[in-house]
């Protein structure tokens, strides 16, 4: 018998074990140079920025717990010198999780409307519309997009790699995350007009493939060509699943999550469009 649970046990064991090694190796990761001392750190479907800087090295977004100790690993093997500032691109907790584990002895950088903590994070430094900061020999340009997607979402913009780091309101031909959440989509395309007036050459999104400044123009243009496509159906009385068939916008069929995402963007659309009373 004693034997028997002792092979048990170790069978356990070695379950347990294998499982938190498969946890862990389970994450899509990647880390890429962009620019010169500009890093992309890949956790399956979020991106999060690594620049290292004469200071130390200045991470934006930790993702959640495990992806900020991986990052952690990752930023030791690029320089010997610390996490100087830790930057939030907003609060949504698919992004700005687990921060504590990258945070200790860093400045601490988010817009004004983030809560109080981000799970359990104090900001160091909080800003309304601007801010900007050097490291080393490089620039942080910290810009709030106003209202939208969340109400505390900025872009980074880096110099002189003239890099723009966007999460969520925009990616290179990528579609819009199914519904927008709810979103208030007028606003959600002022805030990529905001991202299309700033000075930038290499979009770099929090999700999909690197880019240029002009694929930020692209998703403007496919937002207001959808919500112009929606209202029309629906002033004519035509019904959300009606124009989840007619409309195809095709000049964006080789864009990520095309097929998924189009019928739960019209919906986001429609809902918008009649919360707000621009259609009855
Ligand atoms: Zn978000």
């Amino acid at each position: 018998m004693k034997k028997i649970l002792g092979a048990l046990f170790v069978a356990i064991l070695i379950t347990i074990q294998s499982f938190s090694v498969h946890a862990q190796s389970n994450a899509k990761r990647s880390v890429t140079e962009i620019a010169k001392d500009v890093y992309r750190l890949q956790n399956n479907f979020h991106y999060s920025l690594v620049v290292l800087t004469g200071e130390g090295a200045v991470v934006v977004d930790p993702i959640n717990s495990d992806a900020a100790l991986w990052i952690r690993s990752e930023v030791k093997k690029l320089t010997d010198k610390p996490i100087s500032h830790l930057i939030y691109s907003h609060s949504h907790g698919d992004h700005a999780s687990g921060g504590a584990i990258l945070a200790a002895g860093a400045e601490v950088l988010a817009q004004a409307n983030a809560p109080d903590t981000i799970d359990g994070v104090k900001p160091t430094i909080r800003f309304d519309d601007y801010h900007e900061f050097s490291a080393g020999d490089h620039t942080f340009e910290l810009t709030w997009l106003g209202p939208g997607h969340g109400s505390d979402l900025i872009a980074v913009v880096i110099r002189p790699s003239n890099v723009a780091f966007i999460t969520d309101v925009a990616a290179p031909k990528r579609l819009p995350w199914r519904n927008m959440g709810g979103a208030n989509v007028d606003d959600w395309i002022s805030q990529i007009k905001k991202i299309e007036s700033l000075d930038f050459e290499i979009f770099a999104p929090a999700h999909g493939n690197v880019g240029v400044k002009a694929d930020a123009t692209d998703v403007r243009i496919y937002m207001e060509e959808l919500k112009g496509q929606v209202l029309a159906g629906l002033k004519a009385g035509k019904s959300v699943d009606t124009l989840k068939q007619e409309i195809t916008m095709d000049e964006y069929k080789d864009w990520i999550q095309y097929a998924n995402w189009l019928p739960l963007n019209i919906e986001g659309n429609a809902s918008y469009l009649q919360a707000s009373g621009q259609v009855k």
